[in-house]
Parts: structure tokens; sequence; C-alpha cells
């Protein structure tokens, strides 16, 4: 990640938070040139530690996806896969890293695949995690992440209606950012995304053939959402 934000910096990207965003289209403030906004998703406490420090020795704006069931503990929807286990943040720490200036944002409460629960489910899943985290960090959630990446136009709905003002998905949503604001399609990076590929997910149109991969793919498979 030191890496990645190194190369950010070379290449003159400045770094916003979705509330910087809000405050550009409501006329409030003009962005930089070239911007980009982090995320992180799950909150796990190992993020906390390294991510938090090298974004704060960067002095880089960033927006964390948690998850609203703060009794949880660990990422057991992943590990029941076989995924390494991973210990979540704890809410001082969450509240502590609100505080610094870094964005909450809403994961739902319990990390299920949105587009295959029942409307009750979603609507709690998405409804119950933004007023328990706005009760947490003492600020209004306006951003939510799709768990899985996956959503669809129901999913999306229910997310507007919740009165969050942006839905991320990972490979959905259209290519350029501001095209659907409740599906904002974002470029994933995971530790072994090496200086070569960051630079081609970064400055070249590949992730444009990504989403056109993307979107073939959806209508090979019959896939709605
Ligand atoms: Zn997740």
């Amino acid at each position: 990640m030191r890496r990645h934000l190194e190369l950010l910096r070379e290449w003159g990207f400045k770094t916003i938070s979705f509330k910087d965003y809000s405050a550009y289209t409501g006329g409030a403030t003009v962005l930089p040139n070239r911007c980009v906004i982090l995320t992180f998703d799950d909150g796990s406490d190992e993020m906390y530690q390294n991510a938090l420090t090298l974004l704060m020795e960067f002095g880089a704006k960033a927006t964390f996806f948690v998850l609203g069931d703060r009794s949880l503990g660990i990422n057991n929807w992943d590990h029941k896969r076989g995924f390494d286990r991973m210990n979540l943040i704890e809410d001082h720490k969450l509240i502590e890293m609100h505080n610094a200036g870094y964005e909450v944002g809403s994961h739902s409460m319990t990390h299920p695949v949105l587009t295959e629960v029942s409307t009750e489910l979603a609507e709690k899943e998405i409804r119950d995690s933004k007023s328990l985290l706005e009760n947490l960090v003492q600020e209004e959630v306006t951003t939510f992440a799709y768990p899985h990446g996956a959503t669809n136009d129901f999913v999306k709905k229910i997310v507007e209606a919740a009165g969050y003002s942006y839905g991320c998905g990972v490979y959905s949503g259209p290519p350029k950012f501001g095209g659907d604001m409740y599906d904002i399609r974002r470029i994933p990076m995971t530790r072994r995304t090496n200086a070569i590929e960051f630079a081609l997910k970064m400055m070249t149109p590949y992730e444009h053939y990504a989403w056109l991969r993307w979107e073939a793919g959806k209508r090979l498979r019959g896939f709605a959402g």
C-alpha cells in the first residue's frame, strides 16, 4: 500500500472524501484536477493498524466501510468460506478513526448477499446499520458499500430510500464516476497489486475494458443485476 500511495502522489492525485464530493456537487467547493476516493471494506483491526498509519503519514483521506452489527467480532462471512480469520475493529478505535477525520460508511449489518435475501432482511441490513453507525460516530452516514459487491436495481432503491447518498459496488456500475451514484464502480487493489498493475488500472483504459468484460459476462450469464 505504501507504493500505491507513493504512485498516487507522484502522479499528482489528491485524495478526497465523499463529503468533499458532496460539497463539490452542492457548489460549496472545487475539486483538484486529479482526485481519488480511497475506500476500505470490512473494517478489520489489521486495516486499522496498518492502513491508517500509512494514510496518516501520507496525509491521505479515506472512507472505511464497516459492519453495523458491532458484536460480530470476526469476519465470519468469509471465514466460513475458508478465508483467513480476521478480527474486526473495536468501537473505540472506529470512533478514534472517525474523530481523526476518516469517513465511516456502512457495509450492512452482517455482510449478506443482499440480492439473495428477503426484502425485509435487505431493508433491515441497510437501515439498521445506518442508524447504529450514526449513533456510534455521531455523524450522518451517507455511503453504503454492497457486501460482496452484490447489488441490483431493487437493492439500490432500498439504499436510496434509507437515506444514503452513495452506494458502492465493486465491478458493476458505469466506468465513469458520476454515472450512477448508487452503483459506484471501484477499482479493486490488494496487497498483491504490484506497481505495474496499479499503473495499468489507474492510468490506462484497462478498467474500461474490465467493465466491458463484466458487462459481456453479465449478459452471457443472464444475470440481471
Ligand atoms: Zn466486505
